[in-house]
């Protein structure tokens, strides 16, 4: 049932974006979508097929939750990686899948093991080396354990996956962390292969090194943000169009070659007007200081609208940027439309998204409330209605 607004998902722009990645990255490089946090809030079970008919065959998810919800969606036969925490119940579940998982620790390792014992199927384990993010990763003093317990089980583990995160590749000054992450991943992941197989895939890569560090892609990239159309920071689109090529252009209105892949949408749901005096919303932020034709929206703070564009943001009606007036209520936002005549109950309203001529992007969303754009995506409640568009 209707409960407020819609978000589009366009095939067309998820189409033009990964056939834009698979060009850069060869068709060599296994491309791994990263559908964590309910596919940055696209909708894991609507975005899923979509990546499928893409030709995506591999999914990173966060946790068993998440593998869950994309194991149930898919229509192909792809694999599904975790590359987080899963407790002792859902790495059961994960072995018999055949699902693949990361382990940065040998206690996992040793679970894991048992736990395939059991089942009688091999775990696909991915060995998380720690470079240099310090969050998580194997240490070099467990290296010893973790190489013991896969030569001693051979049938029980198979190490699919040699793997590390960077921290922070959408800077380019964390280059030279970077730098020395990618060595000391070389390094590691030398002194390692006497346990790894022919099939076993060495990451590290997520959207801003795919698209600016090509050595480090290696044998899978792990993509998120890019294949929704956005750059993970500006600094990434910049350094992207100097790199390809684009010294001479102007980056500003340079063509972008990822496209948003969401449209977020919602309607007039009802049009007053305003005298002069009047406070308009919750409290006194808004004094009406001449007449004022007003519109409302049914979204707001619970539904991913941030507070924080009170009197600020604006939405798009009839192609023209319709100012927010007043502070964001919990449901309900209400929309200057004074100088855009005719507006009426029902009309489109877009949050995010393009109207006519006009485009409101998560960047300039985020740029308004300080949110990253990933974090403004994952916000979106899971309960919006998705549709898929062409
Ligand atoms: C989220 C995540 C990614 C994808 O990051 P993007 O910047 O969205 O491409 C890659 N690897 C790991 C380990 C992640 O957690």
């Amino acid at each position: 049932m209707y409960q407020g607004s819609v978000i589009e998902l366009s095939q067309s722009a998820l189409r033009g974006n990964l056939s834009y990645i698979r060009q850069l990255v060869g068709e060599g490089v296994i491309i791994s979508s990263v559908v964590k946090g309910n596919a940055y809030g696209h909708g894991i079970e609507q975005f899923v097929p979509m990546a499928e008919r893409e030709n995506i065959r591999h999914f990173s998810v966060a946790n068993a939750s998440e593998a869950q919800r994309v194991h149930a969606s898919l229509t192909r036969d792809s694999h599904i990686m975790i590359l987080g925490d899963i407790d002792e119940e859902s790495l059961a579940w994960a072995i018999e899948k055949g699902l693949s998982f990361w382990v940065f620790n040998p206690a996992r390792l040793e679970l894991a093991q048992a736990l395939a014992h059991k089942i009688g199927r091999p775990a696909l384990v991915h060995l998380e080396i720690e470079t240099g993010l310090n969050r998580t990763g194997l240490e070099s003093y467990h290296l010893p354990r973790v190489v013991e317990l896969v030569e001693t089980h051979p049938e029980d583990i198979s190490v699919v996956g040699v793997c590390s995160h960077f921290a922070g590749a959408e800077s380019v000054a964390n280059y030279l962390r970077m730098e020395h992450q990618f060595t000391e991943f070389q390094r590691i992941s030398q002194e390692l292969s006497p346990i790894f197989s022919h099939r076993t895939l060495r990451h590290m890569a997520c959207s801003a090194a795919t698209l600016n560090w090509p050595k480090s892609r290696m044998d899978l990239v792990r993509v998120g943000i890019a294949q929704f159309g956005f750059w993970p920071s500006e600094e990434t689109r910049i350094q992207f169009l100097l790199k390809n090529g684009q010294q001479n252009m102007d980056l500003i209105h340079f063509k972008d070659p990822l496209k948003r892949i969401l449209k977020w949408k919602t309607r007039v749901m009802d049009i007053k007007e305003v005298s002069p005096g009047e406070f308009i919303s919750y409290g006194n932020s808004y004094l009406a200081k001449r007449h004022h034709r007003i519109a409302t929206i049914p979204v707001g703070y619970y539904h991913g609208f941030p507070r924080r564009l009170s009197n600020y943001g604006y939405v798009l009606i009839r192609g023209k940027k319709a100012p927010v007036i007043g502070v964001v209520n919990m449901s309900v936002t209400i929309l200057d439309v004074t100088d855009i005549p005719g507006v009426a109950t029902g009309e489109e309203v877009v949050i995010i998204g393009k109207q006519k001529n006009a485009e409101i992007s998560v960047s300039s969303f985020s740029e308004q409330t300080s949110l990253l754009n990933y974090e403004v995506l994952v916000r979106l409640p899971g309960d919006i209605t998705r549709l898929k568009v062409r």
